[in-house]
């Protein structure tokens, strides 16, 4: 678990004015890390850290020579189209990037005639995926999203017996994870109507976002090795927000007996910045089970999960409607929620992942599941704010909502704040859907 040092500070101060309004997701206590280019320009793709509005080229900055020792490697390593190789260097060396940045960002260092020009501002910026995922896992780690659904589907008997022992995911699709403001198309599949006795094919009826967080993993594990408790989160490079699209129609008649299919691999959308469990220290919080739960099995457990094991990120899903941007009314909030309610730390993704000797590598997504919180303004799908499809939300225009309609934009946005500490956040995960292919 990352320790608390001076890039935490409330007090430091950045020379890019626009990280200091108290308001921005990205002050000097942030710094994330995405892949970018200036739009439309054709440049090569590389990594950028965030400071306010602006973005800190990495490799313009490390080509200047504005860092020394393992903070120029980990720049160098964050210099090429996506993170991979900074993500691999291991957590001493995000560390040392982050402190170097941190003291050549802060007001008055001497790195500021340097690198005032290695700054694009992110409106005028693409963004392309932080990485080369290699694999993408989806996990099901919000005991009240798997009680919300199951009730829908076993009303005396919603959650299963193996949820409360075991870490529930399957494999995902990495090769259609999209970058935010990337549109995609309305899946076309197979389901199966109501009363029907044979199945249909044509464009699904009932599509879904789901609310969830990406963790990407920074150093990998040989095949065969375990990664233990004590140093999972040392694995973990950072989150990022993630919106796992899901035709509500299509699942129910593929998932059995193998699980996700079609329902889940037309498009992943993630934000482009990932924020690093280092940023993240001050909003730790306890992470505990209700009683009478059972305690996770020893190679779960761990001695600092119960007093930080939990993480609270402030969660929040809008929905805005085609018709609702053509008259300037501002995107709907839909969802209200934190990390810190989920079952299943990100730990214990990782070590569960693993413990079977399955290699994760640098670059690869974990999804933590749609994380809804306890209280019905906290369910993180359609799905279950509908109870189903059967009550549809109501719009500020008076459209209504039971799934999501072409031309609908969701986004997804997540921030932290804590007594004592500087907010900030993720930036947006947000996505257009355009109609089905004809
Ligand atoms: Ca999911």
């Amino acid at each position: 678990m990352a320790a608390l040092n001076a890039t935490h500070d409330a007090t430091r101060r950045s020379w890019v004015a626009s990280a200091n309004d108290g308001q921005t997701d990205f002050p000097i206590q942030n710094l994330p890390v995405a892949v970018f280019r200036r739009r439309g320009s054709g440049e090569a793709l590389r990594g950028g850290v965030a400071i306010g509005e602006q973005i800190l080229d990495l490799a313009a900055a490390h080509a200047r020579g504005a860092f020394s020792g393992l903070a120029a490697r980990a720049a160098s390593a964050a210099a090429g189209d996506t993170l991979n190789a900074l993500m691999a260097l291991g957590p001493e060396a995000w560390s040392a990037l982050r402190a170097a940045l941190s003291d050549a960002l802060q007001s008055g260092a001497p790195q500021e005639a340097l690198l005032r020009d290695a700054l694009v501002a992110q409106a005028d910026a693409e963004f392309g995926l932080p990485a080369h995922i290699g694999d993408y896992t989806d996990f099901y780690t919000s005991v009240h999203h798997a009680t919300n659904v199951g009730r829908l589907f076993r009303p005396d008997n919603p959650l299963l017996p193996n949820y409360k022992w075991v870490p529930i995911g399957y494999h995902g699709r990495a090769s259609s994870v999209i970058v935010s403001g990337q549109p995609f198309h309305r899946p076309i599949g197979q389901s199966m109507p109501a009363g029907a006795t044979a199945p249909v094919v044509g464009p699904s009826r009932r599509l879904d976002y789901e609310l969830e967080l990406g963790i990407f993993i920074g150093r990998g594990n040989a095949l065969g090795e375990r990664i233990a408790m004590a140093n999972a989160e040392s694995h973990v490079f950072g989150l990022c927000l993630l919106n796992d699209w899901s035709a509500r129609d299509i699942q129910p008649w593929e998932y059995q007996p193998l699980g996700p299919f079609l329902a889940k691999n037309f498009a992943t959308t993630i934000s482009p910045w990932i924020v690093t469990l280092e940023a993240l220290a001050p909003y730790r919080t306890a992470w505990s089970r209700p009683a009478g739960d059972p305690e996770p099995l020893p190679y779960l457990d761990a001695p600092t999960l119960r007093s930080e094991g939990a993480i609270d990120i402030q969660l929040e899903v809008t929905l805005q409607s085609a018709r609702m941007r053509e008259s300037g009314l501002a995107p709907h909030r839909l969802c209200r929620t934190s990390y810190r309610h989920a079952y299943w730390t990100l730990a214990q993704l990782v070590t569960h992942h693993t413990v079977n000797g399955c290699n994760l590598q640098s670059g690869d997504l974990l999804g933590t599941g749609t994380l809804s919180g306890p209280t019905a303004d906290e369910m993180g799908a359609l799905l279950e704010l509908t109870a189903g499809g059967k009550q549809p939300v109501t719009l500020p225009d008076g459209e209504q909502r039971t799934f999501i309609e072409d031309g609908d934009r969701v986004a997804l946005h997540g921030h932290c704040a804590a007594p004592g500490f500087v907010r900030l956040g993720f930036g947006a995960c947000e996505a257009t859907l355009l109609p089905a292919r004809t």
